[in-house]
């Protein structure tokens, strides 16, 4: 048997951290046993713009490498992989549960299935509708009409015994069925409900395992009914945790990102990301930048294996050390036994880690063609950057190790560099360059570094020190200065790497425009 996985999504317009890691999972699954995973688009309940709030899914996935074999923009032999279109299917079966029995057309009005509601909660009981407005026979049916009812149609379900389910994940679980409801899988107008959609879709599209969220593990029961009566074999079921909330067990949530950021790492996470999103003139009043939702992490520049790597872990682990996998590696490793139960918080700054790993382990070339265009979009180079721009840059990141984090890390490394005029950072002024004998420093490193040679990092530490001895200060107090006046701040590659790449002209000439401002 091939295996056949799939990623469900409704168009949200935003891609959730959690929804990745359910796509990665199936994703990894279907790698791992040579079969095919498909994305299918649940639209039924989508009453906005289909296209527009599925392309950020689209978008998302392809970043992150989790490639689909069906599915939108590929097709497939199952197609349509939009459930809106598959409305047909969804009406025979409805029509065939109905013709077997297992449904029926329940003519109740809502204000007395609330009746039976009420009587039910009152009496301590749980809820399960006497069915006396259900028709079973046309006669029946046509009584309820005439008295000018109209009907839905509802699943006969059992009243008795439970459902036994082996769950991949969470092992055997039994749900009783005198708990479920006869839920409605058709409405009067004829449109079937997401329930049955979902089973059908699953069978024609010939998925063999339903690898899910856990929220969905209690629409298990009437989704097996769904398929048990229709003669349809039944999936092989993994329900995964919920990714939580940092430090606790509730669903991360993209709607309490006010709450999150009290956790100091997600709020440094999250101002670090908006000060890049600044630089790039992103608007960050958009709901999706947010550290739960894709879209955040790729704007701010972090690289796509190390979102799929740190989520993997998130409910998975192969044998509770190993952190890093290189794809293959994850594909190769991963299986269902071992994924956990019970809830996964995530961690920003975990991700934070994983991040840093595998941006340290870039090579200066790889890091460039990651970040210029970051550096196009803050306009600090022209689209297409010009020889020197890139050579700057290069040089840059040469001299930045592994300070650059993410992507965008370079706009505050690298603008500098590519300004003729950087603004002086005030505080940084008032804190190095405003104090007494400052000026005289500055004027004598000027000198010294006017004939240095070769105008290289070596040179440039040797005319420093030669200066402090002179003027009998700490090296601290002049390397300072000289960053903040020819950098305009305090953050950056080391001093005299900035120096040299800036040269002897641009660096004399930054020295002498800072010289008014010192004391
Ligand atoms: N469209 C559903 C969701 O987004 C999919 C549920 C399922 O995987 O069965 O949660």
């Amino acid at each position: 048997m091939t295996v056949r996985t799939r990623f469900a999504p409704s168009p949200t317009g935003y891609l959730h951290i959690g929804g990745v890691r359910t796509a990665l999972f199936n994703w990894l699954f279907a790698r791992r046993h040579g079969g095919q995973f498909i994305l299918r688009i649940d639209d039924t309940d989508a009453e906005r713009n289909i296209e527009g709030a599925l392309q950020p899914i689209l978008d998302g996935l392809k970043w992150l490498g989790i490639d689909w074999d069906e599915g939108p923009g590929v097709g497939g032999p199952h197609a349509p992989y939009y459930q809106s279109q598959r409305a047909a299917n969804h009406k025979a079966a409805a029509a065939a549960l109905l013709a077997s029995g297992h449904a029926y057309r329940d003519f109740a009005r809502p204000e007395e299935l609330d009746d039976e509601r009420k009587a039910a909660q009152a009496a301590g009981k749980p809820f399960l509708y006497s069915r006396r407005f259900a028709a079973f026979d046309e006669e029946t049916a046509r009584r309820f009409e005439a008295e000018g009812r109209q009907s839905v149609v509802r699943l006969k379900m059992p009243r008795e015994g439970s459902l036994v389910i082996d769950d991949q994940v969470r092992g055997r679980v039994e749900f009783a069925w005198e708990r479920e409801q006869d839920h409605v899988i058709q409405r009067a107008d004829g449109s079937c409900l997401y329930h049955l959609a979902s089973v059908v879709d699953d069978h024609d599209l010939a998925i063999t395992h339903v690898i899910r969220a856990e929220e969905h593990l209690s629409n298990t029961p009437r989704q097996a009914f769904i398929a048990l009566s229709l003669g349809y074999p039944l999936p092989t079921y993994a329900h995964l945790p919920l990714v939580a909330e940092p430090g606790s067990r509730t669903k991360l949530s993209k709607r309490k990102l006010a709450q999150y950021l009290k956790n100091a790492d997600f709020k440094q996470v999250m101002d670090h990301g908006q000060r890049i999103a600044d630089r790039v003139g992103l608007t960050t009043e958009a709901d999706t930048f947010n550290p739960v939702i894709v879209d955040f992490y790729r704007e701010v520049g972090y690289l796509p294996w190390a979102i799929d790597n740190y989520l993997a872990l998130l409910g998975w682990s192969y044998d509770d050390k190993t952190e890093f996998f290189s794809r293959e590696e994850l594909i190769q490793h991963f299986t269902l036994e071992r994924i956990n139960s019970s809830p996964a918080s995530f961690d920003p700054k975990k991700l934070w880690a994983v991040q840093d790993h595998y941006m340290g382990a870039l090579s200066v070339d790889d890091k460039l063609a990651l970040m210029l265009p970051m550096l196009v979009k803050a306009k600090l180079v022209a689209d297409p950057p010009s020889a020197e721009a890139v050579a700057t840059v290069r040089k840059v990141i040469e001299a930045s190790g592994d300070r650059l984090k993410v992507a965008g890390d370079i706009l505050a490394y690298a603008d500098f560099f590519l300004m003729d005029d950087p603004p002086l950072d005030e505080a940084a002024v008032k804190q190095r360059l405003a104090k007494p004998g400052a000026g005289d420093l500055l004027r004598a490193y000027a000198k010294a570094i006017e004939t240095a040679e070769p105008f290289e990092p070596a040179a440039l530490e040797a005319a420093l020190k030669q200066v402090v001895e002179g003027a009998g200060v700490k090296v601290g107090d002049l390397v300072h200065a000289v960053r903040v006046a020819v950098t305009g701040k305090t953050v950056g590659p080391g001093l005299y790497d900035c120096l040299a790449i800036l040269g002897r002209e641009q660096s004399l000439a930054r020295i002498a425009r800072a010289l008014p401002r010192c004391g």
